[in-house]
């Protein structure tokens, strides 16, 4: 199937972030806080920022919650999304307290008027509108049994949200459309991808817990980005909306597409195992996780820390640094050469101080 890819894609701007046109595939997240606390809100989206969200997106489920909008954008630094089902008096209002982008499906507000009207502010305030159908909410999919036809219902009612947006001649659009199973969802990207150019929001929707979830969104992100869809991603997850962050810089990295800072990688460990490595890798992630200057690295840094010497030397000569296990010891290497050796207590310790001194901190 022939389909646009990320590269092919047009750029829009959600409040200065790029996406779409081969621009890096940016991270969001969205809050699970009640927006008509804005407080709350905001104390949640800078925890986002701190782990590196890109895009934040807010539900807002009445007028109390939108009128909160403009104070949120205020205090935070990173584009708002404004999350909008139904009432189109709400997108209104959004858009007045200087929201970067609207999610909201057209078919959905009612009159055609409405729609207009929304269009209308939206132009003249040069937000985009995403387009986010979901296979929970959209009722004729589940008359369909096969992956195919479920998909290609997702497709065609985003379709005929996209129609009623270009009739208006507005084309500032991004496009998601999520089911919870992988297959249908990839497929229902494809299909789109193969009509539209428009950026694609890419998402497992409803994909479970911290573990299930990540597992599900990345073996379903995963094939799709590999493939060159996706402008954007949410990971979604029945956790702190910080995990999503994190999740999404992983595997983004994984792929290739972005830098998550660091790249551990550790055995599976053995019988041959010379160290606790369990205990050695959680810590190193933990004290990692604290380095902010790493975030910054646009190549991650690659750190092996491995059991023995079986496949040790050969993972830890290939990284940045490595430390490959021996009896009662550790060989510390440096850009593929050997310069010591460190006793397992060590490893840790020593493995962050060479970072910080590498980012000079
Ligand atoms: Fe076992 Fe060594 Fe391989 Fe680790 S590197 S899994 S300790 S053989």
């Amino acid at each position: 199937m022939k389909f646009y890819k990320r590269t092919e894609t047009r750029k829009i701007n959600i409040g200065g972030v790029i996406i779409g046109g081969g621009t890096p595939v940016a991270v969001q997240s969205m809050t699970n806080t009640d927006t008509r606390d804005w407080k709350s809100t905001v104390k949640q989206i800078k925890q986002l920022e701190e782990a590196g969200c890109e895009i934040v997106r807010v539900s807002l489920p009445d007028m109390e919650s939108a009128l909160n909008a403009g104070r949120i954008k205020k205090n935070i630094k990173i584009p708002l999304v404004a999350d909008i089902h139904f009432d189109y008096r709400i997108a209104l209002e959004a858009i007045k307290q200087g929201v970067d982008k609207l999610r909201i499906n057209p078919g959905n507000i009612g009159s055609k008027d409405r729609v207009e009207a929304v269009v209308k502010e939206a132009k003249s305030a040069g937000i985009p509108v995403r387009i986010g159908v979901n296979a929970g909410s959209l009722k004729s999919v589940h008359n369909y049994k096969t992956v195919s036809g479920k998909a290609k219902e997702l497709a065609k009612s985003a379709m005929e949200h996209v129609k009623i947006l270009e009739d208006l001649k507005f084309y500032n659009i991004a496009v998601s459309l999520k089911a919870s199973d992988i297959a249908t969802t990839a497929e229902a990207y494809k299909i789109f991808a193969g009509k539209r150019n428009y950026p694609l929001h890419l998402g497992i929707t409803e994909a479970g817990s911290i573990f299930s979830g990540t597992i599900k969104s990345s073996a379903g992100l995963g094939i799709m980005l590999y493939e060159g869809l996706g402008d954007t991603i949410r990971v979604s997850l029945t956790a702190d909306p910080v995990e999503e962050v994190k999740t999404a810089y992983l595997l983004l990295q994984d792929l290739g597409l972005r830098s998550a800072g660091i790249e551990i990688i550790s055995c599976p460990t053995c019988s041959r195992t010379e160290a606790d490595l369990i205990k050695i890798v959680l810590e190193m992630e933990k004290e990692t996780s604290k380095i902010k200057e790493l975030k910054k690295l646009k190549k991650p840094l690659k750190v092996a820390i491995m059991g023995c010497v079986v496949n040790g030397p050969g993972e830890a000569k290939d990284a940045d640094i490595g430390i490959a296990g021996g009896k009662n010891t550790g060989v510390l290497f440096e850009n593929g050469k050997i310069i010591g050796q460190v006793k397992p207590d060590m490893w840790v310790k020593k493995l962050v101080s060479m970072i910080k001194k590498r980012l000079g901190s």
